[in-house]
């Protein structure tokens, strides 16, 4: 019988299930249809996004990720590597779900979930035992170790505590563990990738120094950059150039690998001995010099070679730039294909020029891209309008204005804001509209509140597919990037002109 009644008791329709749910969240205060909106035409206003540029302990929205994931970055990018979190579970937990979210891709990476314990006591315990269980189940070739804000804050010396396991036999003493400090109070993911990177070049390049010896290749870094497009577009180059090279941090079949029905943990990645080896390399390129500052300079007083800092090679001129310079690098002509190809960009920009003209963007990301779009946005005679970074410096603010400067029609019109978030960019674009705002998935929201056009672009972009996969970089990438902004446009206009202005041509 009372079995009976808890079976019973526990039938119940829809409609009772969604009158309990509403009662169960009810809410905590009560507000009129008139007040909410009021509110929601007040946050639209000039009186409040004065109220909201003042506000300072509060960010809302950033468009930027924390230090270790800018680390998981370089160590996903090294062939055999396992991501080694020290520190809290759950901050693995969104590392690894983003760069799978991002590229739907796993993202094998493992963590030895320090917990209250470990927060009082040290961490060095769970780094045995997480460095022990790691290397014994996945017999990785390298564990590239960081940390999240716990260690950081307790001040964990990773130094002591990987050679304490070393001694302990808990892992090799050969294998590379190289490890960077990524506290998450300071900085952003593009100083992660630059500390973790830097940590892994001195590890696997000590005693590789050869005097005399030279590669003969470039040794190319990316930069923190989640298309994987742009990275095989690079390659393309390369090839076409006939320029041996290295790609440091190299994601692209990592993240872009094929669906073969084989799941490969350690796929693709930088070969361990290709980059001990870059220390003896002709050249190196850095291609996005705000994700690699501490490791360019090092390398500079490291590596035998010419090094060189480009910008990211967005639209015509500053691909022209990358193209020169590896062909003056490398005593390699352009090869008539590329050149083809930067006669098709020219013309694809040409044929679209009017439909872009004079258009105002928001844009929003890091230091680099932004560069680039803003770079790509001048050459196309559109006006880089709102230009948000939400983690950077003066020095980076000075370099935009720069920028900016070299176009008195478009470029003076632009403002840029460093050290905001997104909810800044809202009220930028409600009291000030543009035409369209460019940035990562969490521009969405401004996008949906300003009833702008959003062009996905950086990372992450979790709420469209395979964008990682179409370069923006290059030639290909600014007939790319122009296809989608323009064409965007005009699926606007067509729905939502009167019939008699439903053309055909546009
Ligand atoms: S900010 Fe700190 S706590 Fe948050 S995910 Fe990053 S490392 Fe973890």
């Amino acid at each position: 019988m009372q079995t009976t009644d808890v079976i019973c008791a526990s039938v119940v329709t829809i409609k009772e299930f969604i009158a309990m749910s509403e009662a169960a969240v009810k809410p905590l205060t009560e507000h009129s249809p008139e007040e909410i909106e009021k509110v929601q035409n007040w946050i639209n206003t000039e009186e409040y996004k004065e109220q909201n540029f003042a506000r300072e302990a509060l960010v809302i929205n950033p468009a930027h990720a924390c230090q270790p994931l800018g680390a998981q970055m370089v160590a996903h990018g090294f062939e055999g590597a396992l991501p080694f979190v020290h520190g809290s579970q759950g901050c693995a937990s969104y590392f690894r779900s983003t760069f799978s979210r991002h590229f739907r891709e796993p993202a094998s990476a493992t963590s030895d979930a320090m917990t209250e314990d470990g927060a009082v006591f040290g961490g060095q315990n769970n780094l045995f035992e997480g460095l022990e269980n790691a290397y014994t189940v996945y017999k990785p070739k390298m564990i590239p170790v960081y940390t999240t804000c716990m260690p950081e804050v307790i001040g964990d010396d990773l130094n002591a505590y990987i050679k304490n396991a070393k001694q302990k036999d808990l892992i090799p003493e050969d294998l590379p563990t190289p490890y960077a400090n990524t506290p998450s109070f300071k900085g952003s993911h593009i100083h992660g990738y630059d500390s973790m990177l830097l940590a892994i070049l001195k590890d696997l390049t000590v005693g590789q120094k050869v005097e005399g010896k030279c590669t003969g290749k470039l040794n190319l870094i990316p930069g923190f950059d989640g298309n994987t497009g742009n990275l095989r577009e690079y390659k393309k180059y390369l090839e076409a150039m006939d320029i041996p090279y290295t790609m440091l941090a190299d994601i692209t079949d990592v993240f872009d690998s094929v669906c073969d029905g084989t799941y490969r943990m350690y796929a693709g990645g930088t070969k361990l001995e290709d980059a001990a080896d870059t220390i003896n390399g002709k050249a190196t390129i850095s291609l996005m010099k705000h994700c690699s500052p501490h490791t360019m300079k090092w390398i500079d007083s490291e590596y035998s070679g010419s090094k060189d800092i480009l910008p990211l090679p967005m639209g015509i001129r500053k691909t022209d730039d990358f193209l020169m310079k590896l062909s003056e690098l490398f005593d390699k002509p352009i090869p008539a294909a590329l050149k083809a190809e930067r006669g098709r960009a020219v013309d694809a920009m040409t044929d679209a020029h009017q439909y872009i003209h004079g258009k105002k963007f928001a844009i929003a990301g890091d230091p680099d891209y932004l560069l680039g779009i803003v770079s790509f946005l001048l050459e196309m005679g559109a006006v880089p309008y709102h230009i948000l970074c939400s983690r950077s410096t003066k020095k980076f603010q000075k370099e935009l204005q720069a920028l900016l400067d070299t176009s008195p029609l478009y470029g003076s019109q632009g403002k840029i804001y460093i050290n905001k978030d997104l909810w800044h960019m809202r009220s930028l674009c409600m009291t000030d509209p543009v035409d369209g705002i460019i940035g990562d998935t969490h521009c969405k929201w401004v996008a949906r509140d300003a009833k702008i056009p959003h062009f996905r672009i950086g990372f992450p972009i979790m709420d469209r597919v395979n964008i990682h996969r179409t370069p923006v970089i290059g030639y290909q990438g600014a007939i790319n990037f122009l296809t989608v902004i323009v064409n965007k446009f005009l699926d606007t206009v067509d729905e939502t002109c009167e019939d008699q202005w439903f053309e055909m041509m546009r």
